[in-house]
Parts: structure tokens; sequence; C-alpha cells
């Protein structure tokens, strides 16, 4: 049986063993932990400067591109991670959420990355604000990588998920981690460090692994250093006040316990689609991960009247439900974790009886299926009723993790509203009902104690991922009880990580720091037409002039006739006489095409396609009579590593446009995004 190993400073250590680690399904050993002490100074020295270092040779397009191949390797060997994981109680679709969400994760962060981050570490976060009269003297914000590392530590209840929700957007920083997993698990997420470091994708230093305890950890860390946790809400307090997180202001984010709702609105009855639909969303988060899942529905609100039909519907589909070992055809729930935590379910369960009743589980009838489940960590079920929630109801309190939740009557939707708040604070709240006004009013309401509601009706039952189911691109944590913490939310995540430093100068340094052309900034200028140059030769900064074109009225006759547009500002001398602007103006497409025409480069070049427009306004407006012209500059370059359907490696080039008249007024403004190549090899 072998030991498991942690990955500190570039070794794997563990040869010696010390907690025998036990099957779920069935007690037999799995695995050992390690009992060499770690070093952990070492360790952050080392995440610090070698990892660091090695992440910062690549920029966010680079560390973007090798999510990917991270992703694509785990994805090509995640049977050896199904094999281990089933050793945790996990069911076929259970390791879809850990093993195959977690690889979606990072699949996400890598196009999420090369979508819209920069090339280099340096993220601009304008608007760049004039702060003089002439525009020598302005203002922005820069994001650039931590210097430390970032310690994550995790819960039980998803070893593989839990990892790389957390290690995706802090690689695609730019800074290296330090993971800790839940010691009843780490095996598998042991299985998932290997496979990275085998995918070669993955730069020495920047992933470490802590096997047991943290020891001294926390002593080592600095002011650049991150921690983020993922567990009890003791173990949060605790660790948020360790005194050098403190003393040191080192940033902490916590997901702890959280008591999430469902509530079913008055008007719906048992004869609409969205009562079923409820009940569905119910017995999967039951079932899924056997309840131990940190956004689970602990708590079921339901108008008096509907109780005892929500709660018929529930027993009988709950007790379809086939638990035991996932390998055994037809199972649909596995395991709780350990045995530990089933010592800890039932005591909850004993707690949340004092105020409530069972349901459905509990009666002695259980038995899981498989061979040897007699020595797993197999529970049913249980669902529970607490009648009389003004009398006192444990489950605002009290949060069993594993497949147990408690139906709560409620009168009126303002008693849900506060019986929903008794949570402090949650991950998650699915509503359900047919009526937009009801939402509209009690969405904002539940919207203050949670991190993410669920609105699911008929409609959006048909493609919903899921009460349960964070997603990369949306925001996951919650106030409160919750632990008060951000995770995912796309770029969000990301910024976690980064320093946002304001920075004031002249228009040239700006450019010259966040990489990007800034208005007022010394352009270059040369012979040579801007759209001539390959990807690699062009330079930000680099700048056309072009000639006037004085518009006619023959322009806005000839531009409303391709166009079909007869907008009266355009052709009624008198309706537009009687407008803001007191004459005909020229149409705002026109502008953007009469600009187009005065810079764009006709021969056949490196410039390969104008995929879009960013950023337009029209600011003043064009008249026949007025002369206008366009200056064209190179504000940003982005290489994403892409090539083109044909293979022709290209990179993204953004250009700042400005369109002036006679009197030097801005006309028009705009950011154009083309696709430029590179030179031939
Ligand atoms: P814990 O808080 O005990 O453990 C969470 C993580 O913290 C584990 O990796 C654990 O390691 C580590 N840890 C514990 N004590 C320390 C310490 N003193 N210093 C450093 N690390 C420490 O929670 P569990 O995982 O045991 O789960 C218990 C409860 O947490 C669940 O019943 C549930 O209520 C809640 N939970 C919440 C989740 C959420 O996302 N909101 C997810 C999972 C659980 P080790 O395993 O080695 O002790």
């Amino acid at each position: 049986m072998p030991v498991t190993k942690s990955f500190i400073a570039g070794e794997w250590i563990g040869e010696q063993k010390a907690k025998v680690l036990h099957s779920a399904i069935n007690g037999d050993s799995v695995a050992y932990t390690h009992d060499e002490p770690l070093d952990f100074k070492k360790a952050v020295e080392y995440g610090r400067k070698v990892g660091g270092k090695n992440l910062l040779a690549m920029d966010f397009q680079e560390r973007a591109l090798a999510l990917k191949a991270m992703a694509i390797y785990l994805q090509e060997h995640r049977k050896k991670l199904y094999a281990l994981s089933m050793h945790t109680g996990s069911s076929k679709s259970d390791n879809g959420i850990d093993i195959d969400g977690g690889f979606g994760t990072l699949f996400y962060y890598s196009s999420m990355g090369r979508r819209e981050l920069p090339s280099g570490n340096v993220v601009h976060e304008g608007p760049v604000t004039p702060l003089g009269k002439s525009n020598h003297f302005a203002g922005t914000h820069i994001l650039v990588p931590r210097g430390g590392v970032a310690v994550h530590i995790n819960a039980f209840n998803f070893p593989v998920w839990g990892m790389l929700e957390k290690f995706a957007p802090t690689f695609l920083a730019g800074m290296p981690c330090i993971v800790k997993p839940a010691t009843s698990t780490c095996y598998v997420t042991e299985m998932a460090v290997r496979l990275m470091q085998e995918s070669g994708a993955l730069p020495e230093g920047s992933l470490q692994l802590i096997i047991g305890s943290t020891g001294d950890l926390f002593d080592h860390l600095e002011e650049q250093d991150v921690v983020t946790f993922t567990g009890s809400a003791a173990t949060a307090r605790k660790l948020r006040n360790h005194p050098n997180i403190i003393n040191r202001s080192i940033p902490f984010n916590a997901e702890a316990d959280s008591l999430n709702c469902a509530v079913l609105a008055p008007d719906v009855k048992p004869e609409h689609e969205e009562f079923d639909v409820f009940v569905r969303e119910i017995r999967h988060e039951m079932v899924a991960k056997a309840g131990q899942k940190c956004t689970a529905i602990r708590r079921i609100l339901v108008p008096h009247e509907q109780v005892d039909a929500i709660c018929d519907k529930l027993r009988e589909q709950l007790s379809e439900i086939t638990v035991g070992d996932p390998s055994v055809e037809g199972v649909r729930m596995g395991a709780l974790a350990s045995m530990d935590q089933l010592a800890d379910v039932r005591a909850n369960i004993e707690e949340l009886l004092k105020t409530s009743e069972l349901v459905i589980g509990g009666d002695g009838s259980f038995k899981p299926v498989g061979q040897g489940t007699e020595k797993g960590a197999f529970i049913e079920p249980h669902l529970l009723l607490c009648r009389n929630p003004e009398n006192g109801c444990g489950a605002h309190d009290i949060e069993a993790f594993g497949p147990v939740a408690t139906v709560i009557p409620y009168n009126t939707l303002d008693e849900a509203v506060e019986l929903v708040a008794k949570g402090r604070g949650s991950l998650v709240t699915t509503i359900t009902t047919r009526d937009p006004e009801t939402i509209a009013s009690l969405a904002p309401r539940l919207a203050a104690y949670h991190g993410r509601l669920h609105l699911l009706d008929a409609e959006a039952a048909k493609e919903s991922t899921g009460h349960g189911s964070p997603l990369p691109m949306l925001k996951h944590g919650g106030p409160g009880r919750a632990g008060g913490g951000e995770e995912l939310g796309g770029i969000r995540a990301v910024l976690h990580y980064l320093q946002r430093t304001a920075i004031q100068g002249s228009p040239t340094m700006l450019a010259a720091v966040t990489r990007e052309y800034v208005r007022g900034a010394k352009v270059i200028e040369s012979d040579i037409h801007p759209f001539r140059f390959h990807f690699e030769d062009l330079q930000v900064n680099q700048s056309l002039l072009t000639h006037r074109r004085t518009v006619t009225e023959a322009d806005l006759v000839n531009f409303g006739c391709l166009s079909g547009d007869h907008f009266y500002m355009h052709f009624d001398e008198i309706a537009a006489r009687n407008s803001q602007f007191g004459k005909r103006i020229a149409h705002g497409y026109f502008v953007l095409s009469a600009a187009a025409g005065m810079f764009v480069h006709p021969a056949e070049g490196p410039v390969l396609a104008n995929y879009g427009l960013d950023t337009l306004r029209f600011i003043e407006p064009v008249a026949p009579g007025d002369t206008i012209r366009a200056r064209l500059t190179c504000k940003r370059k982005i290489d994403q590593g892409r090539s083109s359907p044909d293979g022709h490696p290209q990179g993204v080039v953004v250009w700042d446009v400005q369109v002036t008249n006679q009197n030097y007024e801005l006309v028009a403004s705009y950011d154009i995004l083309t696709l430029v190549a590179k030179k031939p090899e």
C-alpha cells in the first residue's frame, strides 16, 4: 500500500508510514500519509524564489496556454483519478463533478486568460484619467503578480476540483501555490499533482503539495503571500486569527459552512411543472456527492399548504435511490468520505431531530449494496421536517454534511425571507416561482445574504447547470457564515493574486509602464504605413496621421442610399434644424467608414482581419462642410500563440483611433481589433 507523498522544493517526500487512510466503500486500507517532517521555511522560500521566478519568466498568455496543456494531459489520464476517487465514496457522476469539473475549470481559465489578459505581466486597468489641464500628467491603475506564495488549504469533499479551482487563477496570475488537501482524501490530490508534474507544463516551483499537517507554515508567511481556505467555520476562524496573518495583513479568503436554501414560492402548485422541477433539484442536491457539497440544499422552505405534497414527492423519489458501492450497476449514491464523517453526520442528525421529525431515512432498514459495504461510510438520504419553526429550528444552525435536508414551512414571502436570513449568509439559494414579479421583489432582498441565486422555473430547468454547481465564470462564495470569501467569477479570481497599484505620470511614462498607448504619449511615426509591419516588428505607439477629407452633402446622400438609413437627422432639413444640432449631420457609421477609408493601407499585407470595435463613441457631430482626419495608433499587442486556420502564426493588435474635425475636436473615438500575421519562418 503506497505512502502518499508531499512534493516540497522539487522533491517527493514520504517513505515512512504515518496514518492509514481507509476506503469509504469497504473500510480497506488505501494509503498511508507520510511521517517525515516537512521544512516549511524551505517550502515558502523555494516557492517565492524558484516558482515565482519561473512563473514570471512566462507571461499571462503563456501561462494560459500551459493551463490548457495540463488540462489535456489530466484528461488523457483521468482513469487513474477515477480509480482512486472511488475509495473516497464517489459515484461516477460525482467524479464528473470533482475530476472532470476540475479539468473544465483549467480549460475555462486558459481560454478566459487568453481572451482577457495581455501579453507581459502587467494588466492595465484603465481608463487613464487626465490630472492636468493640458494632458501632461495623468493617472491610471496597473495590476501585477504579488511577489509571494499562495497557500491553498482544501476540504475533503473535492480533492481534485477543490485544488484546481484555486490553482488555475493563481497560476494564471503568476503566483506559485502550496496546496494542502484534507488528509482523508489526499491520495487523490497527490495523483492529480503527479499528473500535472508529468504533463511538462508546470514550471519548477510553481506547485508544491503538503500531505498532513501544516506545522509551522503560517509562521513563515509574509506580506506578499496569500492564504485561501475551504472547510469548517471553526478552522477558518482559527487560521484567520493566526498572529502572523493579522500582524502582516496577509489576505485570507475563506469558504466555510453554508446552510443553503431552496424556496418554493406560493404561486407554484403541485400540478405545475415547476413543482416537479423543484423536487428534482432537491433530490439531486441530496444525492450528488452524498450531500457533501458546500453548496448542497440544507433548508427547504415551502408554503404551509404544500408541505405534505412536497414531503410525499420527496419521500417517493428518495426511496428509489440505491446507495452502495458505486461500481455496482444501478447504484446512484456512494459513501461519505470517511467513517469520521459518518459519525459527524449521524451526530448532527440527532441534533436536528431535537426540533424536527423524520420524513424518510433512519428507520433502521437501510443496507448499502455491494460487497464489504457494511464496513463503509454509507448513510441513506435523510429528509427532515420542522413543522413549527417558530418554536426553534436546528436547521438554521446545524450543517449535517451529508444527504440531509430539512423542510421548513412558511406563511408569507416576507417570513420566507426572514427564515432564509437565519442561515446568517449562504453560498447559494434556489428560488422556484412562475411569476417574474415575485422574483423581482424576492431576488434583491435575498441577494444580500448570498453569493449566488439560482432562479429555477420550467424554462431554466431545460438547461440549468444546477443549484449546487459553482461555475468558473460566476462568483463562488458567500457572506457571513459562508466565510465571507469570493472565488472563481472569471477574471475576478485572478485579481485576488494581483496587486492593484495607482500610477501617475506623463502619458509617455504611463504608456511605457502599461505597454499600451496612452493618449498624449509620444508616438512613433515613419514613412512606412503601420499596416505594413508584421506582428513582431510593429511597436506600441506606432502611429499614422491621415490626410484630410471634407464631408459633403453627396456623402450623406450616397451613404444613406447605400445603407438604406434615411434617418431624418441626415435627410430632413426641417426636422434636423429643430434638433439639438440645428442642422443635418452625417451618419456616425459614415464617419467610421470614411476614417477607415483614410487610414487603411489597401495592399495585401500582414493585417489579416478586422474582428471588431471596442469603446466606440461619437463625440461631436459631423456636418457637410466639416473636414475630418484620423489618427491611427498601435495601442496594444497580444500574442496568444494562435495560428490562422491554414497554420500561419498571428497576433492580436488593438489600434486606437481618434477622428478629429477642422477645430481639432474629437468627433469619434474607438479601438479597432485586428489580427496581424507574424513573419514567415
Ligand atoms: P476542517 O476545517 O477540519 O478541514 C479543512 C481543511 O483544513 C483540511 O485540509 C484540514 O486538514 C485543514 N486543517 C484543519 N485544521 C487545520 C489547522 N489547524 N491548520 C491548518 N490546516 C488545518 O473541515 P473538514 O474538511 O473536516 O470538514 C468539516 C466541515 O467543513 C464539514 O462538515 C462542512 O461543514 C465544512 N465544509 C465546508 C465546505 C465549503 O466549501 N464551504 C467544504 C467542505 C467542508 P486535515 O484534513 O489534515 O485536518
